[in-house]
């Protein structure tokens, strides 16, 4: 299993690739080549024991998978089935989000530190320093994942003006001896474009024994996780006789940076019979507008929406997409991102469109529509969801209007309502009352529904982490934090 860089011949092992992040070329990681894989087999085993199977199919040489996996989740997780499977009227959820923070993120990040900890074990680094840009539950779940893992320091920027009051929360309480959580005057393009900088020149200047790694998804090891669940999503459909081995299942996905989608289309490239993949967006619709014209423009207003975590408009995982849909060619992946630097925009060219429209199909759902879905599902079916999952249940709705598909469709749930109770309130026709721990009492009041512990415990812990930067110092943040300065 050789994994090569979207953007030149570069080449690394998979312990490499998770230990570095991002390519020294500035490409991210893919797989030269899938591996052969036993995804029938897979599908009878149980949940950890299909992702224990994932991974080593897709990550050897970095650690016992199986080992690791029953780790990273065992305990962590509220349920053993991990991500539970849920009819929702014609459609299906399936809810990733009863780990640690209440976030889809969980699934991955739960495993990350473990493998990256592996890794760094066998190639002898002291210290790795994780740099995290985050929309909102990246940070959490990583902070959650690192903390305390000996020869790491984590390192979160988030936007600080663009995360929910639940989930800035999470970040400023978080322990731990080797945490860092700094609040960027910006977005989330500017804290990961901040963070993608200080990559670029911190590289240069680290001390010996020292390296650099990212915990978001262009991590080929925060990727491989999730395709776990796509695979748990089908082998439940078959054990409830909603499908024959050998059907096509079509996946409804809340999309921000690609990366739970891509994860979607990689199964499907280890032979998961995935149908099409529906790439939800909010009111950021940069993907929409490419699916559908091939040219991808960040040259637009920027909206901070109820589905903060989707509050993104260069999403970096589609560089992979790209990668494969251009077979390969890395000189067009480098004149396309290079264009997308330069000039916020790029067109990808026709042959490829079609290709990626085989598998992908976008659409949008702006707040007001979200806040419907949510008080419909709620009203019709008794299910609550979140505002990102929302997103994920209307282009359910559009594209079954549009085709007509008799196809089961899933439709992946990505947070816990309760992370985001202000907003569901408000969607259910109900004022919001106090911060954000009031409101999450308010909703359980009103639906009967229990607040995840963890959730519920945040309001007594103590404010840690009060940093808040200027966009143009993530660089110098992160020099401090290396040489032990901050
Ligand atoms: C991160 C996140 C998403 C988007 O996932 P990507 O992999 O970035 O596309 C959607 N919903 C929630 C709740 C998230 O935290």
């Amino acid at each position: 299993m050789i994994y090569r860089s979207t953007r030149s011949e570069h080449r690394a092992s998979a312990p490499e690739a998770v230990l570095q992040g991002i390519a020294p070329d500035g490409g991210l990681y893919v797989p030269e080549s899938f591996p052969d894989f036993d995804w029938q087999g897979c599908l009878r085993c149980p949940p950890t024991e299909i992702s224990a199977r994932v991974l080593a199919a897709l990550l050897p040489g970095c650690g016992d998978a199986e080992g690791l996996v029953d780790k990273a989740y065992f305990g962590k997780f509220s349920t053993p089935l991990l991500c539970p499977l849920v009819r929702v009227g014609g459609l299906w959820s399936l809810e990733l989000y009863h780990g640690p923070t209440s976030a889809f993120k969980d699934v991955a990040l739960s495993v990350l530190p473990r493998l990256i900890s592996e890794a760094r074990r066998r190639s002898g680094i002291e210290t790795i320093h994780i740099l995290t840009a985050t929309s909102g539950d990246t940070g959490k779940a990583a902070l959650e994942g690192f903390h305390d893992v000996p020869g790491t320091e984590i390192t979160v920027f988030f936007p600080a003006d663009g995360v929910s009051p639940v989930q800035q929360a999470q970040m400023v309480t978080q322990e731990g001896s080797n945490v860092h959580v700094l609040a960027v005057e910006g977005n989330f393009d500017d804290c990961q474009r901040g963070v993608k900088e200080a990559f670029a020149q911190i590289k240069t200047e680290l001390p010996a024994g020292a390296a650099l790694s990212s915990a978001n998804s262009i991590n080929i090891g925060r990727l491989a996780p999730q395709l776990a669940y796509y695979f748990m999503a089908y082998a439940e459909l078959l054990r409830q006789n909603v499908i024959r081995l050998g059907e096509p299942v079509d996946f409804s996905v809340p999309t921000g940076n690609f990366g739970d989608i891509l994860a979607g289309y990689y199964a499907k490239k280890l032979g998961l019979p995935v149908g099409r993949l529906l790439c939800a967006s909010n009111a950021n619709r940069v993907l929409t507008d490419f699916l559908r014209t091939g040219v991808y423009d960040t040259r637009r207003p920027f909206f901070t929406t109820d589905s903060p975590s989707m509050d993104i408009l260069v999403s970096s995982n589609l560089e992979r997409l790209l990668f494969d849909a251009l077979g390969g060619d890395t000189a067009e992946v480098c004149r396309c991102m290079d264009a997308l630097s330069r000039e916020g925009v790029y067109t990808v060219p026709e042959a490829a469109m079609e290709r990626i429209r085989e598998s992908f199909v976008g659409y949008t759902c702006d707040d007001a529509r979200g806040r419907s879905m949510i008080r419909s599902i709620w009203e019709q079916q008794h299910y609550l969801c979140d505002p990102h999952t929302a997103v994920g249940f209307a282009a359910a709705e559009d594209y079954l209007a549009e085709t007509g598909s008799k196809t089961p469709l899933v439709v992946l749930s990505t947070a816990s309502p309760f992370k985001f109770a202000g907003a569901v309130l408000q969607a259910l026709g109900v004022r919001p009352h106090g911060d954000g721990f009031r409101q999450m009492q308010q909703l359980s009041t009103l639906t009967g529904l229990t607040v995840p512990e963890k959730l519920r415990e945040l309001s007594r812990k103590k404010v840690l982490h009060r940093d808040r930067i200027a966009r143009s110092a993530v660089t110098e943040a992160v020099r401090q934090i290396v040489r032990g300065e901050r």
